[in-house]
């Protein structure tokens, strides 16, 4: 962008700003600035464009001028926190039905939903994944495949585990997508056509005796980095090299392998717009409740889907201000 003097231009003219608060993203701060935009204060009302790595507090957008745009929609974290994701999908089950909306691992809130849990547990058994409600990184999570195993004193979560997961070389992997919604009023949703597929680093093994091992079971990078045979890839021109591919690198080996990857897309596109579609019009309340003029908001979510070998693709989380770098 930096080359590109049109681009330039469009910021220039019009004498555009940007700021950036708890955020210092430098592909965004690239973007803005390669396209004529000028940072102000974090203090500063004077700004076009606000982009915060934090979550939005309602009343400040209600002060919000009509050219002003930001990086958060209120109620952002009715899809973004665990907990919340799964009671929307859920709903939406209920209403449209569950085989419209069977892409989210079944879940229980701990500890208020241990006996649902437990009662589901003696029909289907199986392991079962814990998380923290509002965590990321991996961190807190850990299986389990007995109720004995399930501390009582924390907010979490419990889902089915996916067990059967599709691997490339043995190993799992999950796909991180990006998905920006420009309104939710009418919902226009865009997918970013590239994306993220990051490996386990220990080979995949279905028995329950390896439930203890983190970098065969979970795919992030914070966890995995700490295993030494974690493989970094410092060419951005290699996508299928390491533990971190790009997604088109991972649907060309699918292809070659002779599955069917085009309806494998169609059907990832299918669960990020149900996965929105079950807190449209809570969003789009807030908005009408916290906004004085519509089309302030815009928000850019990172979607992480495992596919399992039926190339069947589960919603795992949706993430407020994902990473925008490629070695975080
Ligand atoms: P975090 O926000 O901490 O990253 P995630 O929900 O994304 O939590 O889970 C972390 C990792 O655990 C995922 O990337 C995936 O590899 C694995 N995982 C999470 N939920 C499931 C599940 N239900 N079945 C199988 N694997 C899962």
């Amino acid at each position: 962008y930096g080359r590109c003097p049109e681009a330039r231009k469009i910021g220039e003219k019009h004498a555009l700003t940007f700021k950036f608060l708890k955020n210092d993203t430098k592909l965004i701060r690239n973007i803005l600035e390669g396209h004529g935009f000028r940072e102000v204060h974090p203090a500063s009302s004077e700004f076009n464009i606000m982009w915060t790595g934090g979550g939005m507090k309602p009343f400040s957008l209600r002060t919000l001028n009509p050219f002003q745009r930001i990086n958060h929609f209120p109620r952002s974290y009715e899809i973004t926190r665990k907990d919340r994701l799964y009671k929307n999908v859920q709903k939406m089950q209920q209403e449209k039905g569950v085989k419209n909306f069977n892409f989210i691992p079944t879940t229980f809130l701990l500890p208020y939903e241990f006996e649902d849990f437990s009662a589901t547990f003696q029909r289907e058994k199986g392991i079962w994944i814990i998380k923290p409600v509002a965590s990321s990184q991996g961190k807190g999570i850990f299986l389990i495949n007995h109720p004995d195993q399930v501390p009582l004193d924390e907010n979490l979560v419990i889902s089915r585990y996916i067990d059967n997961p599709l691997l490339i070389d043995g190993y799992k992997f999950d796909v991180r997508i990006y998905v920006a919604v420009t309104s939710y009023d009418p919902l226009v949703v865009y997918l970013y056509e590239e994306g993220l597929t990051r490996f386990a680093t220990v080979k995949y093994d279905s028995n329950s005796r390896s439930i203890k091992n983190a970098f065969m079971h979970l795919t992030n990078y914070s966890v995995n980095k700490r295993s030494h045979r974690y493989v970094r890839c410092d060419d951005p021109d290699i996508e299928d090299f390491g533990n971190k591919w790009s997604m088109s690198a991972m649907l060309r080996l699918l292809k070659a392998e002779g599955k069917d990857t085009f309806s494998l897309m169609m059907a990832i596109e299918d669960v990020v717009i149900k996965t929105l579609l079950t807190v449209e019009s809570q969003i789009s309340a807030a908005c009408r409740m916290f906004l004085s003029t519509r089309g302030n908001c815009f928000e850019v979510y990172g979607f992480d889907i495992l596919i399992d070998e039926d190339l069947r693709p589960w919603v795992l989380e949706v993430n407020l201000s994902p990473s925008l770098a490629w070695f975080v």
